[in-house]
């Protein structure tokens, strides 16, 4: 009921990571329970540079083929259509996910280690098999996606929670402020595009790192925490790697790899984990560019940040001197279409430019900027050497904001530019005050969806609550109606509840209530809405289904009960639940007489030996 809609939401919204193009055909394709390797390949071949990377990661080390894979269709029947589809997503979400506007969070990075867990699962699933090996390979590349989506739907405020918080602190930040950590969004993500299910209990255990028992998803979930430690060490600096070492090592000895076994181990995942770097366009010397980062950031300075565009080389030099040293940082370029490129990559706050120029001359870079998204909004003058009236107008109308003849008065450039630099300042402004109130919505809606959950959340069971149901049984009724469709309800209320109360206390009575509130959940179909009306006392809400169909799902749901005893419990008789259940079809009975009557069936339950269901007999034309 409630993450569901937080999914929904924002995909509505168009605000997570979504696969593409040939990859949301493929997926598309692949649901169909017809679908052939052979039109699964053709669709491949329309994409020439997927098609390449299918081939290359077929006969990649980390696939393991024996011989060279030089056609689609070998490969496709190779790796199998789940693991084509799932690596056509993965290379897809890279795609359009390699960059992005939250602050405090390293796409780079993010990728890097992605790459680097999803390397170490599959050799480790290919040591000991527990899920084939090129398909937990994907679900290493995508098993912490929920951190990216933050990152994308919340850009602003995620990348305040990453440097807010620390580790564990960082879950509870987010479900503070989205209502959903990046974990459960991972997993409601992958859910979403169709990773099997063993997958997603294997990753939830791991995410838990609760792992017990020795069966396959467990031992899976141990092998995935081991992965995403080797990706940890990948990643980290020489300083941090000897920090990580000791935890890696014990983890190791669980997988049977000794000290010396575990070093090799790693470094064939290093060198597999470059190799498949260049197949997915990931970087992975991220080392290197996390140090490369933290110089940039050291060289930025307050004051302007210029880009001085002129095609006379002693112009440029003489310029750029004097700006800078009037506190600004200049950039250089000889012409409109490197003007173009470093306006891309760096968004300099204000641009001077020559008109006269070869190539793209000042006019034509000004109309291309002002047609771009990146270009609308940065400050523009330009340097003539005309005040002919109708030439300035030309230049007004391609999009300058201000102009200085030439020769240029150092003096009168620096005043335009001072100009120019308060409405910049007001732009900026304007902007962060947009990002507040998007903000400040964003927040709203996630403390929205928090309070509107736990209005209609019974705490103890989990379940929906007695205001819920009803609104809910009123609203299905409405539908049962519209459609002409049968609706049911059961009424069902545990058995001498009061003496477990009575002779074991109360919290043992409200285990005993969480375990029947399970069990109701588990038995009834994903269609019933169960809900606990309150004490002991629950509904179930049956859409389209007639009287004696609900009167069979009632007594499944006794039996369960009365044959799955809270382990552990010493009582004098089994806890066992009493049940009552309508049906209507129409108008009549209405959804509040429907209760009733349920209610009265329930009663008659309790006057006989309990631990029974009864339909209730209704006579609509005469009522009861
Ligand atoms: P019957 O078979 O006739 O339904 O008998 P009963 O004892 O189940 O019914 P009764 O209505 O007499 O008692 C219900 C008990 O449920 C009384 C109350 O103490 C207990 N109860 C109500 N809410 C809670 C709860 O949240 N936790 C616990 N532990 N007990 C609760
Ligand atoms: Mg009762
Ligand atoms: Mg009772």
């Amino acid at each position: 009921m409630n993450v569901e809609f937080n999914l929904n939401e924002l995909k509505a919204a168009d605000r997570l990571p979504s696969p593409s193009g040939t990859a949301l055909a493929i997926m598309q394709l692949v649901q169909q329970s017809d679908a052939t390797v052979h039109q699964v390949s053709q669709l491949i071949k329309v994409d020439p540079a997927l098609s390449g990377r299918i081939l290359r990661f077929a006969n990649s080390a980390a696939f393991g083929a024996r011989r060279p894979v030089a056609d689609v269709q070998t490969a496709v029947v190779m790796m199998g259509m789940q693991t084509v589809r799932n690596f056509a997503l993965s290379l897809s979400l890279i795609g359009s996910n390699s960059k992005g506007h939250c602050s405090g969070f390293d796409y780079e990075a993010y990728w890097s280690r992605s790459l680097a867990v999803s390397v170490a699962i599959s050799a480790i699933t290919a040591r000991k098999v527990t899920v084939v090996p090129a398909e937990s390979f994907t679900l290493g590349l995508l098993g912490e996606i929920g951190s990216l989506a933050l990152a994308t739907a919340w850009s602003e405020i995620y990348g305040e929670c990453l440097g807010a918080a620390e580790g564990k602190q960082l879950l509870e930040l987010e479900r503070e402020h989205f209502a959903i950590d990046h974990n459960a969004l991972s997993l409601l993500l992958l859910a979403d595009w169709g990773f099997p299910v063993i997958f997603l209990d294997a990753l939830k255990l791991s995410f838990e790192k609760k792992v017990s028992g020795i069966n396959r998803t467990a031992h899976f979930s141990r092998q995935l925490i081991f992965a995403r430690l080797i990706g940890n060490y990948c990643v980290a600096d020489e300083a941090h790697q000897a920090k990580l070492l000791p935890e890696l090592i014990e983890e190791a000895n669980f997988h049977a790899l000794n000290e010396l076994a575990l070093l090799k181990f790693i470094n064939e995942t290093i060198e597999l984990w470059h190799d498949l770097g260049k197949v997915y366009d990931i970087k992975t010397d991220v080392r290197k560019s996390l140090q490369k980062t933290a110089a940039t950031m050291e060289s930025f300075l307050p004051g302007l940040n210029l880009l001085l565009v002129d095609d006379d080389p002693m112009m440029l030099t003489c310029l750029s001197k004097q700006l800078t040293a009037a506190g600004n940082q200049v950039a250089v370029c000889c012409d409109g279409e490197f003007a173009l490129k470093h306006v891309i990559e760096h968004r300099p706050q204000l641009v001077i430019t020559d008109w006269r120029m070869k190539s793209m001359d000042g006019l034509a870079l000004c109309k291309t900027l002002r047609a771009s998204a990146f270009g609308k909004n940065i400050y523009l003058i330009m340097l003539t050497s005309t005040e002919d009236e109708d030439a300035l107008v030309e230049a007004f109308d391609a999009g300058i904001d201000d102009y200085v003849t030439k020769p240029v008065s150092l003096r009168m450039l620096l005043a335009r530019i001072r100009a120019g630099q308060r409405i910049i300042m007001l732009q900026h402004e304007l902007e962060k005050e947009s990002r507040d109130t998007q903000r400040y919505t964003a927040e709203l809606a996630a403390a929205n969806r928090r309070l509107k959950l736990m209005a209609n959340t019974d705490i103890l069971t989990n379940l929906p609550n007695r205001r819920y149901a009803l609104s809910r049984l009123e609203q299905e009724s409405a539908g049962a109606l519209r459609t002409r469709q049968p609706l049911s309800v059961l009424m069902l209320d545990l058995d001498h509840f009061k003496s477990v109360n009575d002779t074991l206390g109360h919290d043992v009575g409200d285990q005993v209530l969480t375990h029947a509130a399970k069990l109701m959940r588990a038995t009834a179909r994903s269609n019933d809405i169960v809900c606990r009306l309150g004490g002991e006392e629950f509904l179930i809400i049956a859409p389209n289904t007639d009287g004696a169909t609900a009167l069979l799902l009632a007594e499944r749901i006794r039996s369960v009960i009365e044959k799955n005893q809270l382990q552990g419990l010493v009582l004098a008789r089994p806890v066992t639940v009493s049940i009552g259940v309508a049906g209507s079809l129409g108008a009549k009975p209405d959804w509040k007489e429907l209760m009733k009557w349920a209610d009265e069936a329930l009663y008659r339950v309790k006057q006989g030996s309990r631990n029974g269901v009864q339909l209730a007999c209704m006579d609509v034309g005469k009522g009861r």
